[in-house]
């Protein structure tokens, strides 16, 4: 086994690669993902490539070479490795290598790189050894039928649970140190692999203890570590994971990526869930492009992953309100990275395990099928957890909501959302579209200077009820209360870094009536109106302290600089990128000077 591509551990030499081509066997390499019917000296069959009836795929066995008359796939061994398997050219290789066992050679080896490549082979191969210890544990021994009925009462079948590797740790304090020492592998070693731990009296003990192990590979199969769920009611925690390490990072790994990644290729799609046993019933069930994340929130890594396999990522995961801000947070990934995000919305209170257990397969898959795409389901949930009775939340609704319908672009289904909320919001259909087309132009009123000019539409998807819109009310009442200091903080802002459009319009209207807010506003603005009105009674409860309404102001600004810095990072518009951090370095210079003045 071997890490490949660590910098400075050099390249797979030519003399190695014509070693794995000349070792590698093309019939068995095809035949994983083909049936191949021998025709003469060729052999042929369905396209992996692409969909077809009639095979017009053909292997030719003695030069490792494959063509496609359909689709004009071609390609040697390692071209057909790399294609079907998701991966780059060394990484074909390597798995080749390792599966015809060829010891690759490489070049420009630099020695702490080799000595590093060393030691992560030792520990990926302590915890293979771990691995198929605590599985034997699981099958073979009579201590551990407690968890084998647990694991057959979740539905789980034996075929799955061993695929997944699924495993037991004895109750013992020492049985892995003990056996991994016997191995030859140093308590450093088997530490930095997580597999043991630091006691108080600064003695080693095992980590894993009286738990089912689930195995979290990579990609290519190779284990990082566990997941452990406690076996009694009161084991605390439930469950524990591996240490983040030298192999095992958390937000960079899916469970059950190794098992899914065919599938998820094949189906164009993965399906994200939250548990191990969630991800084992799936694939039991015939859903097998099913992933866990590890932990509740997906990260941006664990995405780009996906990318590599699938357009689609259906998320099944728990909407509450952490779980939804999480997606959001992912939407932003997933746009840029040419990712559909879509939600599989669960029925409250079960979990896929649990409907799959009761025979929901076709309930599950229905679900999937059905999944909304993110930001209609983030719209109908901000509806959902509104209270609509009263203009003002009402008000508070659509503030939520426009920003989501301007991040949808110019499509059908945001023209039926936009209907939607008009409707729940009892609101004209022509004045929201027209607050979601001030949005969608960059946010603002009126026009912006300097580097901004060229300013990208505004992201949508901002956290659900972020303090934003707070801290954006609460400067504008201090303005309202102080109106010295607060035209000068007026005239300091521009409409487009208030997160709450209605925010953003009210500031363009109290710079010209601080005198009387409340008095003579526009007519066909009632939710700007009704702010005002309430801007105006707040103001006469709070008492404003001197400097606040500059560090409130600076504030906004910030939060306004933050959102754009993550744009433009996306770009490769590097000057602006600059010019924007030159500002967010200026404004935290200013903060800091003044101290923490409630903003
Ligand atoms: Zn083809």
């Amino acid at each position: 086994m071997s890490a490949p591509f660590e910098p400075g551990a050099g390249r797979i030499s030519a003399r190695s690669i014509e070693r794995v081509r000349d070792a590698a066997d093309m019939i068995t390499v095809v035949s994983k993902r083909v049936d191949l019917r021998r025709a003469g000296t060729q052999f042929s069959g369905l396209c992996p490539f692409h969909e077809e009836r009639s095979p017009s795929f053909s292997v030719n066995p003695a030069d490792k070479v494959y063509h496609c008359f359909g689709c004009q796939a071609g390609g040697d061994i390692f071209r057909f490795v790399a294609e079907t398997e998701s991966v780059e050219f060394p990484e074909a290789v390597e798995l080749l290598a390792a599966q015809f066992g060829v010891e690759l050679e490489r070049e420009g080896l630099d020695p702490q790189a080799e000595e590093n490549r060393r030691r992560r082979a030792r520990l990926y191969e302590a915890l293979a050894r771990a691995e198929a210890y605590y599985a034997n544990y699981l099958w073979d021994v009579a201590a551990s039928e407690r968890s084998r009925r647990y694991l057959r009462e979740r539905g789980l079948r034996e075929e799955v649970l061993r695929a997944f590797g699924v495993g037991m740790a004895p109750a013992n304090w020492d049985s892995l140190l003990v056996r991994g020492q016997r191995a030859s592998y140093s308590v450093d070693e088997l530490h930095a692999a997580g597999l043991i731990q630091k006691g108080g009296q600064g003695g080693f003990y095992d980590r894993f203890r009286s738990r089912i192990l689930f195995p979290i590979r990579d990609h290519r199969g190779r284990t990082l570590g566990f997941g452990a769920r406690g076996l009694s009611p009161d084991a605390r925690p439930k469950y524990i994971n591996s240490p983040e390490g030298e192999l095992y990072h958390k937000s960079s790994t899916l469970y059950g990526i190794d098992l899914a990644r065919g599938p998820i290729t094949r189906a164009g799609s993965a399906v994200v869930v939250e548990g191990y046993t969630d991800v084992l019933a799936l694939h039991q069930a015939g859903i097998d492009q099913a992933v866990a994340v590890m932990g509740t929130a997906i990260t941006p890594e664990q995405l780009k992953m996906l990318r590599r396999y699938c357009d689609r990522v259906v998320l099944a995961l728990d909407a509450d309100r952490a779980g939804r801000e999480a997606m959001l947070r992912a939407r932003r990934v997933a746009g840029s990275e040419g990712l559909k995000l879509r939600v599989a919305a669960m029925p409250v209170g079960t979990d896929p395990a649990e409907m799959l257990a009761t025979g929901g397969a076709d309930r599950f898959r229905e679900l999937v099928e059905q999944a909304e795409d993110l930001s209609v389901f983030h719209i109908r949930s901000i509806l959902a957890e509104s209270e609509l009775e009263s203009a003002e939340g009402r008000d508070a609704a659509l503030g939520e909501t426009v920003p989501v319908l301007a991040g949808m672009g110019e499509t059908i289904s945001r023209d039926e959302m936009l209907r939607e909320v008009a409707s729940r919001l009892d609101a004209d259909p022509g004045f929201v579209a027209r607050l979601v087309k001030e949005r969608a132009v960059g946010g603002a009123l009126t026009p912006r200077s300097g580097p901004l000019e060229a300013a990208a539409p505004e992201p949508s998807g901002r956290p659900i009820r972020s303090p934003r819109p707070r801290r954006e009310h609460a400067f504008l009442a201090m303005c309202v209360a102080e109106p010295g200091e607060g035209e000068l903080g007026l005239g300091a802002v521009e409409s487009g870094w208030f997160s709450d459009p209605l925010a953003g319009r009210a500031a363009l209207w109290l710079r010209d009536h601080l005198e009387a807010p409340d008095q003579g506003h526009p007519a066909d603005d009632p939710p700007l109106a009704s702010l005002l009105e309430r801007l105006v009674k707040a103001a006469e409860q709070r008492p404003v302290e001197s400097g606040a309404i500059e560090v409130s102001r600076l504030k906004i600004e910030q939060a306004f600089l933050e959102d754009r810095l993550v744009e433009v990072g996306r770009s490769d518009d590097t000057v602006t990128l600059i010019e924007l951090q030159r500002r967010r370095a200026a404004i935290t210079e200013r903060l800091a000077g003044r101290g923490t003045v409630a903003g």
